[in-house]
């Protein structure tokens, strides 16, 4: 309980994430009820005047009600029609049901991809300002009508938490089918115990998340704890609760011990830094010596292009790459300055050697210490 007066007492800024099983019937179709006991309880904290952002999933789920799929489909196109035609469905009912409360809903959609260039990401993030002073209510989801798997967040979990860092929320609220994080498998154990607060991701946690999941979502309580870890690097707490009951988001900001807190970070990442380690692909791969290895691993120095042994993958300027030891262990990420190609000419020169290799120089780092996040 302590946990949560220290850390929820005064949200300002709230996501609320809201999963397919929460939303939808075992049928495929729209759970009206649970969607206006969500919507009205959202639209009642901005009434309050707390900013609130809805990260909904179900449009895979409605589209395949509304198309009369009779299992979830498998093939990429048949995923990308149904999340088409679902997620019209779902904003009709969003839209229909704020507006009964006389709030506008603004639907955001997004890849990963988006929030992997740095200007897509900061433009994201503007819109999300320029509508929280508007006083519109962000709807996100992840644009899965377009979106391949292997270049997609995959599930709402993760989506949220990363939207919850980068609009610097307070909290973030994690709504399924289940009450929170038990100490195991609750749905074979029935000894199971919630675990009501959790003061750092452990291992010991993240093997209490097993693997469960429903037929319905992505998400399971593996993807809850990852999102955890996302979230609470930021400086944003997390709760895990059941969509299901009556007034959760209410009962949750007014400190009633439901669903599963997970704690902030006291020493938050800063937002860049944030992003380069969650965010972000990672296009390629630099190999330093073990000069360079003691100078930015310990020392926390930029990485010149002296201490560079080996460049993989192609990427531009601008993009995040890894940064690895001899020994092809992982030390740190960071943001590059120059392309592979450019890299590749002047690996194991000194800084002012650079503009006669390139015939110009517009860095002496390869990646600037600001610009890196170590392991
Ligand atoms: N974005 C997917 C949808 O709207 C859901 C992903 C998830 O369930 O986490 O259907």
């Amino acid at each position: 309980m302590e946990l949560r007066k220290k850390y929820l007492k005064n949200v300002k800024k709230i996501v609320v994430k809201v999963g397919s099983s929460t939303l939808t019937h075992k049928s495929g179709l729209l759970n009206l009820n649970q969607i206006e006991k969500i919507v009205r309880q959202i639209a009642d904290l901005h009434n309050e005047g707390k900013e609130v952002v809805l990260v909904t999933s179900g449009a895979i789920a409605a589209g395949i009600g509304k198309l009369g799929f009779k299992n979830r489909p498998k093939t990429i196109p048949e995923k990308q029609a149904a999340a088409a035609v679902g997620q019209g469905i779902l904003m009709h009912m969003y839209e229909k049901i704020f507006s009964e409360y006389g709030k506008v809903a603004a639907q955001i959609l997004i890849t990963k991809d988006d929030i992997s260039h740095r200007t897509r990401f900061l433009n994201a993030r503007n819109t999300f300002f320029a509508l929280a002073e508007m006083g519109a209510i962000p709807i996100v989801n992840e644009n899965d009508a377009i979106i391949v798997d292997e270049i997609k967040f995959g599930d709402n979990d993760t989506l949220s938490a990363t939207v919850a860092s980068f609009v610097e929320a307070d909290l973030l609220i994690l709504l399924s089918d289940i009450e929170g994080l038990y100490d195991c498998n609750p749905r074979v154990n029935p000894n199971a115990k919630l675990i009501h607060e959790v003061k750092e991701i452990t291992e010991e946690i993240e093997n209490c998340a097993g693997g469960a999941g429903s037929s319905l979502g992505t998400g399971g309580m593996a993807t809850k704890i990852s999102a955890g870890r996302i979230s609470t690097a930021a400086g944003v707490s997390m709760v895990i609760a059941n969509g299901e009951h009556e007034n959760v988001i209410r009962d949750i900001v007014n400190l009633k011990e439901v669903g599963t807190l997970f704690a902030p970070n006291e020493h938050p990442l800063p937002l860049r830094k944030h992003w380069i380690t969650f965010s972000t692909d990672i296009k390629g791969k630099l190999v330093v010596d073990n000069g360079a290895f003691e100078a930015v691993f310990y020392n926390h120095k930029s990485l010149l292009p002296k201490g560079l042994v080996n460049v993989e993958g192609f990427f531009e300027q601008g993009q995040i790459v890894s940064i690895e030891n001899l020994k092809g262990i992982e030390i740190g990420r960071g943001i590059t300055n120059y392309s592979s190609s450019e890299i590749e000419q002047i690996k194991g020169l000194n800084s002012d050697e650079i503009e006669d290799k390139l015939g110009y120089k517009n860095y002496d780092e390869i990646i600037h210490c600001n610009n890196m996040v170590i392991s």
